[in-house]
């Protein structure tokens, strides 16, 4: 016990100290805002299908269905509120500043509902939808008055839900921009990913071959967690808080 303590020491001073800091996130920091998770215990992936679901040729087969459960997330995420992990990233950008990044995987948008404002949503967001024939983004209109699918207010195409689905490729400017941050980064924060779907996945790889010191937090162990130097087993709030709240007396 009295090792994890001085583990965690380290790495609040660490974090602390440090002007470079990356942080990536997943579904598990949003677990306490009410949104269920993929993977793990509870996951969506236990009612649904995801390949189903979340792939293009699942969308080009029935895009009514497809549509009807980014609909239903999407409704979700606007109904839920950021929690108090989201909040303590966002104080940990404010104290960092220019050498901070977000990297979430997340699409529900409670990051930047919190506040955080160096983010980059690597897959996409539910709050948008894309044109399928011109690409234009649009923003959704409330889940009260959403009746999928949309329709582009550019060209009138069917849109798609934008987010980066199973067999896509990821935003390259936004991964370039993801791979640099935790390549400089003198701190690593990887919280609540299963850190199996690739490329998102080996960014904690990335910041710890180039040196970083790397945090995990995780109820569960993930294919990092033997690479970090810290591997908090708890949920997200409880994890930031003990590496940024207050320090407990
Ligand atoms: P995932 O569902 O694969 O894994 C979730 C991880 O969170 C698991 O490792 C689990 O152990 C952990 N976890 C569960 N409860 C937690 C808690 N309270 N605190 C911290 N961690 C907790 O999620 P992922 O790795 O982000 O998977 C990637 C895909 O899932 C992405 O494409 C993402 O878009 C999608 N997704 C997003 C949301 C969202 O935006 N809220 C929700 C579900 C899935
Ligand atoms: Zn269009």
């Amino acid at each position: 016990m009295s090792g994890l303590r001085g583990q965690v020491d380290e790495a609040r001073g660490r974090l602390a100290q440090a002007r470079r800091v990356a942080v990536l996130t997943g579904a598990g920091i949003s677990a306490a805002s009410g949104l269920p998770t993929f993977r793990g215990p509870g996951g969506v992936w236990e009612e649904f299908r995801p390949e189903e679901l979340a792939t293009p040729v699942a969308y080009a087969r029935d895009p009514h269905r497809v549509w009807a459960w980014y609909a239903w997330r999407y409704r979700m995420a606007c109904e839920a509120s950021p929690n108090r992990a989201h909040e303590l990233l966002v104080a940990l950008e404010r104290a960092v500043g220019d050498g901070f990044l977000l990297v979430t995987q997340n699409v529900d948008g409670l990051h930047r509902r919190a506040g955080s404002q160096r983010v980059v949503e690597l897959h996409g967001t539910l709050h948008r939808a894309r044109c399928e024939a011109c690409g234009e983004r649009f923003a959704l209109p409330p889940p009260d008055r959403f009746v999928p699918p949309p329709h582009c207010p550019r060209c009138g195409s069917r849109a798609r839900p934008d987010v980066v689905w199973f067999g896509e490729l990821l935003p390259a400017a936004a991964y370039r921009v993801a791979h640099e941050a935790f390549q400089a980064a003198e701190v690593a924060l990887v919280v609540g990913t299963s850190a199996v779907v690739e490329p998102a996945a080996s960014l904690g790889r990335v910041a710890r071959r180039a040196g970083a010191y790397l945090v995990e937090v995780n109820p569960e162990a993930t294919p990092l967690t033997p690479l970090a130097h810290l591997s908090l087993r708890c949920g997200a709030v409880e994890g930031l808080e003990l590496l940024l709240g207050t320090q407990p007396s």
